[in-house]
């Protein structure tokens, strides 16, 4: 499989340390608000990332943090705490406020089925763990103690900025406009590894720890978690691409300084979901969640499959309309679906065969997605069994997970519902008695049987497979 590496700024086979357990990491919401249709952008493609790892065979062990203390307002290290905020805004405690929205946020995931990582961490469940990486990079001489805070010392690496390929705005989205430098740090982009003082002492969580009573920093709790369940050499670390600085420069800083060796070996980094205005952000009030789609009607595949009509490292522009045109694409995909008969029929090999080899050449190219989406239309064109589509299309859900299958079952039964629920059979008989009459040419006594029919506001509809009928 060949995906692009934020590391290397290309696309690289991927290779895993150990193909019998590839070991992912994501950097997981922070929770103190909703996730935003944004931030589901990004969980939807780390999603079918792990699932297209799996379906090539490789078995995956996917850990995620859940970010419940000292992500501040700015990514940088400045501001109130996020999850502070969030608490006062709510007039709750910073745990109650944090459980809430993990839970909001993994209900957003299974509507949009998301899987869940098989190991998701609180940060605040790894305080040890953060103080004695933090100790042990201030033994090594990467970090320094300044006016009561443990600092990264940037100096000591040679080369900071690894993801130098990005666009300045994006390097620029954490640092925020009229936020003071904080005058301790010996190097501008020194970060804060160990809070003990900061502007806001309302902090409300806090520790015991070597430098004082304080908490950790938000980049320490990645580096540590990950360590924590997946040891010292990792495979893929994902996350949207405002991540990529500071946060995982940051990450790779600290933690190649403590192991001394290299960390990770591919970064995964997703595009961000803009709006007509820009970028989809929290912090500007107004946004949009899984919720809000389905109050308004849609259903939550619909998003699903108008985050996988694009590449993942395109930005993606949101707008109803967009919305519309991926819902209306669901819906008629389902209904071609529903209209396949494969009972009694056999699975013709070779055509599924060909048939997955082109959904597999879509993921093998940096996960092309909008490929996968055509390789399923190419199921429905095929000149093969409808038992063979109905099989190819079970395989390929397996990554897509856009419920085709159960979605065409749901279909079939309302329609068959529908029917039943206006079965007439005296109609029916009315409806037969023209046909009837139709075949032995008695057109007057045909139309009479149309006429009575119309004044009792029935409709007869003649399709290639014989006369049907409706009310109107
Ligand atoms: P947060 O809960 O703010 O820590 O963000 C959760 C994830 O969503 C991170 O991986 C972010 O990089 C990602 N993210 C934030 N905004 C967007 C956006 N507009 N589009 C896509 N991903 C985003
Ligand atoms: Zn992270």
């Amino acid at each position: 499989m060949y995906l692009y590496n934020s590391l290397s700024h290309k696309k690289e086979l991927f290779v895993p340390n150990d193909p019998s357990l590839v070991k992912m990491y994501t950097c997981g919401p922070t929770v103190y608000h909703y996730a935003h249709i944004g931030n589901l952008r990004t969980y939807i493609m780390e999603d079918i990332l792990e699932k297209s790892l799996r379906y090539m065979g490789y078995p995956v062990k996917r850990v995620m943090n859940i970010t419940d203390v000292g992500h501040l307002a700015s990514d940088a290290d400045t501001g109130e705490d996020k999850m502070v905020k969030g608490a006062k805004r709510e007039h709750k405690s910073v745990m109650d406020v944090a459980k809430f929205y993990t839970d909001a946020f993994f209900a957003d995931c299974d509507k949009l089925n998301i899987k869940r990582p098989d190991v998701v961490e609180p940060a605040t469940n790894c305080i040890d763990n953060y103080i004695h990486m933090v100790k042990t990079l201030l033994e090594k001489g990467s970090a320094y103690l300044a006016g009561g805070n443990v600092y990264f010392d940037t100096s000591t690496l040679e080369k900071y900025y690894v993801f130098n390929d990005h666009d300045e705005e994006d390097l620029a989205v954490g640092v925020r406009e009229g936020v003071e430098e904080d005058t301790n740090k010996r190097n501008k982009n020194d970060f804060v590894l160990w809070f003990t003082k900061s502007k806001f002492e309302d902090q409300a969580l806090k520790w015991d720890s070597p430098w004082g009573v304080g908490y950790p920093g938000w980049h320490i709790e990645c580096s540590c978690i990950s360590m924590k369940h997946l040891g010292e050499y990792l495979d893929i670390h994902a996350g949207g691409i405002d991540n990529a600085f500071p946060h995982h420069t940051n990450e790779i800083a600290q933690s190649e300084s403590y192991l001394g060796h290299k960390w990770c070996n591919y970064w995964f980094h997703v595009h961000h979901l803009n709006n007509e205005s820009g970028k989809m952000s929290k912090s500007k009030g107004e946004f949009l969640t899984v919720s809000l789609l389905e109050e308004k009607g849609y259903d939550p595949m619909a998003y699903r499959l108008f985050c996988l009509q694009s590449h993942y490292r395109r930005n993606l522009v949101f707008s109803w309309e967009n919305l519309d045109n991926a819902a209306v694409a669901y819906d008629k995909l389902i209904a071609k679906i529903a209209a396949l008969k494969p009972e009694g029929e056999e699975v013709e090999q070779d055509a599924f065969d060909k048939l997955k080899e082109r959904f597999m050449g879509a993921l093998n190219g940096d996960l092309n997605t909008s490929l996968a989406v055509t390789a399923v239309y190419d199921v429905l064109k095929a000149k093969c069994s409808d038992a063979t589509k109905v099989a190819a299309l079970r395989d390929f859900d397996q990554v897509l997970s856009l419920n085709l299958l159960e979605a065409a079952e749901k279909l079939r039964k309302k329609n068959a519902e529908e029917e039943a629920a206006n079965a007439d059979p005296e109609i029916d008989a009315l409806v037969a008695a023209r046909t009837e009459a139709k075949k032995a040419k008695n057109f007057a006594e045909a139309d009479r049987i149309r006429d009575e029919l119309k004044a009792r506001g029935i409709e007869i509809i003649d399709t290639p497979q014989g006369a049907k009928w409706r009310k109107v």
